[in-house]
């Protein structure tokens, strides 16, 4: 279990993490998931202690992150946002030098590194030179770094940044498969990619901690706002009319079609549908379609961090 307890760094003045607070459960997949500049890197950077904390806690199964950092970060495999590949080494030769650096036993480091391999999809290119290497291989190379040795909390930074459509399936496809056996962290700005394979979604931005919750929770806490859209035969003024009886408290939004129909827009606050039917019945206005249209997660991130990336592009601009 991870823990995170008010947690704030601060580069001079600007807030990168501004006292979060969440947990992290064994054997999840939890998505990190903000728009760029949110803090999700140097959030991940000090949880696996990469990085110093301004204030706050980070706690891994039980092990506080800077009183037992060995302790701590034994139980981690990390992923950064920029792996640090050394080009000039084969792929066999890197992970036998991961391993070392995490103090896996000799007799064990072939046994782990061929376990690894196999995770990541590396087997056929054990000999190559890192630095002739595709993006996506690279990747995969700083993925088996990170499962190497098996830890139980496994935190991938932005892993499918760059890759095409194809190595995202695939990085995917591994992520579920670490997901099995271990805990998993990973961050992304796109939200399809956390809600495809992420069990619970943490969303940040400005550093601070706005929702955090199953994807299935979120779409449906988030998506109250439902909107009803009518296909009505009839004219403008006619249509209006009738919602102006039928609904008289509800805002409703009308455009006229070119083939002598009206679309409707109203927002739903409780369902009105058989009400609007029977009411242009009776006008003998035919409802041609209607359509009960809810916000996707897509929407509700952007509402949740929009407001503020809005701020963050005002600021720019000002420098
Ligand atoms: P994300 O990974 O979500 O894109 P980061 O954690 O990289 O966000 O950055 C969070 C904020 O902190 C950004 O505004 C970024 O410009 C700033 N930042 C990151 N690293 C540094 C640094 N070393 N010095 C100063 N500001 C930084
Ligand atoms: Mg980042």
């Amino acid at each position: 279990m991870i823990e995170v307890k008010n947690l704030v760094k601060d580069y001079g003045g600007h807030m990168a993490v501004d006292h979060l607070n969440f947990t992290v459960e064994d054997g999840q997949i939890y998505g990190f998931l903000g728009p760029n500049g949110a803090g999700k890197s140097t959030t991940m950077n000090i949880i696996t202690g990469y990085l110093g904390a301004t204030e706050g806690e980070v706690w891994i199964d039980g092990h506080n992150i800077l009183d037992e950092p060995e302790k701590a970060k034994k139980n981690i495999g990390y992923l950064p946002e920029v792996p640090p590949l050394y080009i000039e080494m084969t792929v066999d030769e890197y992970l036998n030098f991961a391993a070392e650096l995490k103090k896996i036993p000799a007799g064990t480091r072939r046994e782990a590194t061929a376990e690894a391999k196999k995770l990541a999809g590396l087997n056929g290119v054990e000999k190559r030179l890192i630095r002739n290497l595709s993006k996506g291989y690279r990747q995969r190379v700083g993925l088996a770094q990170a499962v190497l040795g098996m830890p139980d909390v496994i935190i991938l930074d932005e892993p499918t940044v760059g890759l095409d459509p194809k190595q995202i399936i695939e990085i995917r496809d591994v992520i579920r498969s670490l997901g099995k056996n271990h805990t998993v962290i990973l961050s992304s700005h796109i939200l399809s990619e956390v809600s495809a394979v992420c069990d619970h979604i943490l969303i940040i931005s400005h550093g601070r901690l706005i929702a955090s919750d199953t994807p299935e929770n979120l779409e449906k806490k988030m998506t109250g706002e439902k909107m009803l859209e009518l296909l009505v035969r009839g004219s403008a003024e006619a249509v209006g009319e009738v919602l102006d009886l039928a609904v008289p408290e509800r805002e409703y939004h009308l455009e006229a079609e070119e083939d002598g129909c009206v679309r409707v827009s109203l927002e739903m606050a409780e369902d009105v549908r058989e009400s609007l039917f029977f009411a242009f019945a009776d006008q003998r206005l035919p409802i041609l379609a209607m359509n009960l249209q809810r916000a996707s997660l897509e929407e509700v991130f952007l509402e949740l961090t929009g407001e503020q990336g809005k701020e963050e592009e005002r600021n720019e601009g000002d420098l």
